[in-house]
């Protein structure tokens, strides 16, 4: 197990009718807040009304801006940052998913620096001053940013979906009601659970020794993912347990408990992330199709973990002397499991052609070099992954 220091300052306040609890929550810490939400699903499901009623019950200032898409964009970021330093806004409020809480930390990080927000994308390098606080109310359980301290944002003028990551960006509070998740569709279901088990992998494919513990909150965790989204796919999205359950699981997937004292990978992300950049697909559809290409390349280099893997996640029975078969039968498997859910497993599925898979391959290692923490992987191995998941 390796060195670590943890902390994680994000409340979670979970459970039936907590939404209506957001004003309270906020007035010690501002006055005054930005509202920040995406393309409408609040208003139509009424969670709007009710966020506002509690707000205003709190005496709260409201400034708003809506209108964050999925695969949150550097643009209104840009006017989130001019509006919270036109109001002097010391707080802001993300009510929605993954892309809404990302949008709300860039903008908390942009508006008290004196350089430009992107850089820090690029760069990496850490704020030296305090950014905006944030909190969050929970609208999809997915992307595990309501307690993470990452955003992920993406340029659409130079085709780059770049991440960022700051302790301080972690949310003040974060508040989770699962009855808010009934109005999902269920693409957003699939999508979510992907992107889940996708932070679990990215944790668990290690070669650190001696992740007894890890291992095992990792497994039991994919395998509540797994269970609980197959009984809303198939029981239907009204169920408040099964909706506890995964979200429970992705923030738990994503606050990084699962990753301490271990060596991470992040490859899966890193190529998802420049198809999502260039053509605008969901981030868990993304995963789908990069994840299963991923195993079949690396998993004769790590024969243990993935066979552990095999046997404690997708239930195989392993052969005597037949590691690889069982490897196979899990990763084909996890598949089944995708297909099951509604999910792409390829990249024709996907609507991505083969065209820019070199241009592709050699931004997702610009950033940092080659990517990966199993295995590090270069641009030709990149390609290679991408030409397996091109059937
Ligand atoms: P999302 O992009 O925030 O939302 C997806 C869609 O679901 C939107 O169209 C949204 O509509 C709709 N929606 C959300 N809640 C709904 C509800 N209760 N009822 C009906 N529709 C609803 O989804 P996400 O998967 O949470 O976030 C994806 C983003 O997070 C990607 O950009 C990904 O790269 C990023 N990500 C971030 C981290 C991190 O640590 N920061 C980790 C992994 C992924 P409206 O816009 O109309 O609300
Ligand atoms: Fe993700």
């Amino acid at each position: 197990m390796l060195n670590f220091t943890y902390s994680n300052h994000t409340d979670i306040i979970f459970g039936k009718g907590t939404q209506h609890t957001v004003g309270q929550h906020i007035k010690p810490h501002a006055g005054k807040i930005l509202l920040h939400y995406g393309g409408g699903s609040i208003k139509r499901s009424g969670l709007y009304e009710e966020i506002i009623r509690s707000l205003q019950e709190a005496g709260i200032e409201i400034h708003e801006l809506g209108g964050v898409q999925p695969n949150p964009t550097l643009d209104l970021v840009r006017e989130g940052i001019t509006l919270c330093r036109r109001h002097a806004i010391p707080f802001i409020l993300a009510v929605g998913g993954g892309s809404v809480i990302d949008s709300a930390k860039a903008i908390a990080l942009g508006a008290p620096s004196s350089g430009d927000v992107w850089e820090y994308y690029i760069s990496k390098q850490p704020a030296d001053f305090t950014p905006l606080r944030v909190a969050t109310v929970l609208t999809i359980p997915a992307a595990g940013s309501e307690s993470s301290p990452n955003s992920v944002i993406t340029c659409t003028a130079t085709k780059r979906k770049l991440g960022y990551g700051d302790p301080q960006l972690r949310p003040v509070f974060s508040i989770v009601n699962p009855e808010l998740f009934y109005t999902l569709p269920e693409n957003q279901l699939a999508y979510g659970a992907c992107d889940m088990m996708s932070h679990i992998f990215e944790r668990y494919f290690t070669n650190t020794p001696h992740t007894d513990l890890t291992d095992a909150l990792c497994e039991a965790t994919l395998r509540t993912i797994i269970n609980n989204a197959r009984l809303l796919r198939h029981g239907g999205l009204r169920q408040y347990d099964p909706w506890a359950e995964l979200a429970f699981s992705g923030t738990i997937a994503h606050n990084n408990l699962l990753g301490l004292g271990r060596e991470q990978d992040w490859a899966c992300h890193a190529m998802e992330h420049e198809l999502s950049a260039r053509y605008d697909v969901p981030h868990g559809a993304g995963l789908a199709v990069v994840t299963p290409a991923w195993m079949r390349y690396i998993y004769k280099n790590h024969i243990p973990i993935f066979l552990q893997f095999a046997e404690r996640v997708m239930g195989v029975t392993i052969p005597p002397r037949q590691p690889e078969t069982a490897i196979l039968e899990a990763i084909r498997r996890l598949e089944a499991y995708y297909e099951e859910m509604g999910l792409p497993t390829t990249m024709r599925q996907l609507g991505i052609p083969a065209d820019h898979f070199a241009e592709m391959a050699a931004q997702a290692v610009s950033v940092r070099g080659p990517i990966g923490g199993l295995q590090k992987l270069d641009a030709n191995d990149v390609l290679a992954i991408y030409n397996l998941a091109d059937r």
